[in-house]
C-alpha cells in the first residue's frame, strides 16, 4: 500500500464559528461508522430479493464453504473471524459469484456486510497470475477507499499475488507507470483523471465494477456524472455492483442509470421507536436553570451513561465546562474534530472512561452506544425555520424495537419553545411528562 500522507478530509466541517449548527457529514459519518463497528449489525425483517429473471431459481448460503472459494480466500474469511454469512450476503454472495456474471443493486444500512460481500466478489474474480487491473471499486472519499482497501487486504491475507492501488488524490503515479495491481480503488475523480487524461488504467479488462456508498456519492457535487463516464468506459461484460445504506428516490434513479439488467438486494432497518423510552421535560427559564435542571436530575438517580445534545458548539462547549468545573467526567464531541479524534471520542466512551457525552447533531445519527440508558436535549432539536426536527429527535432518542433497552429522555424546555415540545409529543403520539426537578420520586 503506497499511501500515508492522509489530507485533511474535515475542509467541510472544519468551521470554527461557534454558533455553527453542525450538519451530517454524510462521507465524514460513514468513515466514523467503520472506524467504531466492533461487528455486524443485525436486522429482524427479511431479506428482500428482486430477480432480474424471476424464473431463474434463488440460492442462498448458510456457510461459506458453499461457496466454493479459492482455498487463500476462505483463509482470509476464517482468519478475519467470519463464521458464517452475514444475512445481506446469504443471498447477496450466490449472484455475486454466479456464473455468467449478475449485476446487483444492494442496500441494506451500514454495518450488515456489504463491504466484506463485495470484497470478497473482487478477490474471487481476479486471476492474481494476470497482472494487469481486473476490479475497480469507486468510493466517495480517501478515506473511505482506504478502509476498503483494508479489508481487501485483511481478506486477502493468503491471496499473496493480488495486490491493491488506490487512486485516490495525493498518491501520485509517475507518468507512464504500469498499473500492475489487480484491484484498483480510488474516488470517481482521480480513475477519471487517471483514465482520460493520464491514461494510465486501462479499463478494458475490468470484470468486477464496483460503486460502493452511492447515496453518500450522489450526494457529492459532480461523483454521480463522474461514476456514469468511467462506467461507459468498462467492457460490456464486465459486472456492475452498487451498494447503498439508504434508498432514497434519487439513489435509486441513479442505481438504474449506472446499474444494468440489475437483481436488487434490500434488507430493511429495524426501526427506531420511542415505546419503550420514557420522556421527560423540565420547563427552565435560562440556560443556567436548564444546566441546574441537569444537575438535579444527575444527583436524583443513577446514572449508567449519558449522552447529552445541544444544538450549537458554542453551548455544547459551555456546557461541557461547566460540568467539568463541577467534578463530572464528561467528552465533548463536536463538528470541529477530525474523524479519527472523534472516533477515538466514542470509543473512550463506549469503554466506559466518561460517564457523559456532550455533542451536536454530528453524533446524532447512526452510532449506537448500547450502553446509554439517558439522553438528553439540553437543546431541542429544531431546523431552520425554527420548527421541530422530528427525524432528529427520534435519532437522539429513539431505540430500535428489538435491542430495546428501556430508556429515559429529558427535555430541557425554555418555556417559549414550550409549543414546539407539544408538536413533537403529537407528532410521535407519544406522552412527554413533564417532571419536577426538585422531585426525582416523579420517575418512577
Ligand atoms: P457494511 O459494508 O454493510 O457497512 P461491513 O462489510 O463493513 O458492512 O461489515 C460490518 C462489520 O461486520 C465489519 O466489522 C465486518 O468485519 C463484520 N462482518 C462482515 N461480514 C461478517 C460475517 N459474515 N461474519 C462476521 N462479521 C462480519
Amino acid at each position: 500500500i503506497k499511501n500515508t500522507t492522509a489530507p485533511n478530509l474535515d475542509d467541510s466541517i472544519n468551521n470554527t464559528e461557534e454558533d455553527e449548527v453542525d450538519v451530517v457529514d454524510l462521507a465524514a459519518n460513514s468513515l466514523l461508522n467503520k472506524l467504531i463497528r466492533q461487528s455486524l449489525v443485525e436486522s429482524s425483517h427479511r431479506v428482500e430479493v428482486l430477480q432480474k429473471d424471476p424464473s431463474s431459481p434463488l440460492y442462498s448460503v448458510k456457510t461459506f464453504e458453499e461457496l466454493r472459494l479459492k482455498e487463500e480466500l476462505l483463509k482470509g474469511i476464517y482468519e478475519m473471524g467470519f463464521n458464517r454469512p452475514s444475512k445481506i450476503q446469504e443471498m447477496a454472495l450466490p449472484m455475486m459469484l454466479a456464473h455468467p456474471p449478475q449485476n446487483l443493486i444492494a442496500q441494506s444500512q451500514s454495518g450488515t456486510g456489504k463491504t466484506a460481500a463485495f470484497v470478497l466478489a473482487m478477490l474471487s474474480r481476479v486471476n492474481a497470475l494476470e497482472r494487469f487491473p481486473q476490479c475497480l471499486c469507486l468510493a466517495p472519499t480517501y478515506e473511505l477507499a482506504l478502509q476498503t482497501g483494508r479489508v481487501v487486504e485483511q481478506m486477502g491475507k493468503f491471496c499473496v499475488d493480488i495486490h491493491v492501488m488506490y487512486a485516490v488524490r495525493g498518491n501520485p503515479i509517475p507518468r507512464s507507470t504500469d498499473i500492475t495491481q489487480q484491484i484498483i480503488i480510488g474516488t470517481p475523480g482521480t480513475v477519471l483523471d487517471w483514465y482520460f487524461k493520464r491514461k494510465l488504467i486501462d479499463l478494458t479488462k475490468i470484470r468486477v465494477f464496483v460503486l460502493d456508498e452511492a447515496d453518500v456519492m450522489i450526494d457529492t457535487q459532480g461523483f454521480s456524472d463522474q461514476s456514469i463516464r468511467i462506467q461507459r468506459a468498462l467492457p460490456p461484460d464486465c459486472q456492475m455492483l452498487l451498494f447503498s445504506a439508504t434508498f432514497e428516490d434519487s439513489v435509486w434513479q441513479f442505481a438504474e442509470r449506472i446499474i444494468p439488467d440489475p437483481n436488487v438486494i434490500k434488507l430493511r432497518k429495524e426501526e427506531l421507536t420511542l415505546n419503550n423510552i420514557r420522556q421527560y421535560y423540565v420547563l427552565c427559564g435560562s440556560r443556567k436553570d436548564k444546566y441546574q435542571a441537569l444537575c438535579n436530575i444527575y444527583g436524583g438517580i443513577t446514572i449508567g451513561q449519558a449522552i447529552i445534545f445541544c444544538q450549537t458548539r458554542r453551548n455544547a462547549k459551555w456546557l461541557t465546562v461547566e460540568m467539568m468545573q463541577d467534578g463530572h467526567q464528561v467528552s465533548l464531541l463536536s463538528g470541529e474534530l477530525t474523524v479519527d479524534q472523534r472516533a477515538s471520542i466514542i470509543q473512550r466512551f463506549r469503554d466506559g472512561k466518561e460517564k457523559v457525552l456532550i455533542t451536536t447533531n454530528v453524533c446524532a445519527r447512526g452510532i449506537d452506544v448500547k450502553q446509554v440508558t439517558i439522553v438528553v436535549n439540553f437543546d431541542l432539536p429544531v431546523n431552520q425555520l425554527e420548527e421541530p426536527d422530528y427525524e432528529t429527535y427520534l435519532h437522539r432518542i429513539g431505540r430500535t424495537g428489538r435491542f430495546g433497552k428501556k430508556g429515559l429522555a429529558f427535555n430541557m424546555i425554555e418555556v417559549d419553545k414550550l409549543p414546539l415540545l407539544m408538536k413533537i409529543q403529537d407528532h410521535f403520539n407519544s406522552s412527554i411528562k413533564q417532571l419536577d426537578p426538585e422531585d426525582m420520586d416523579e420517575i418512577e
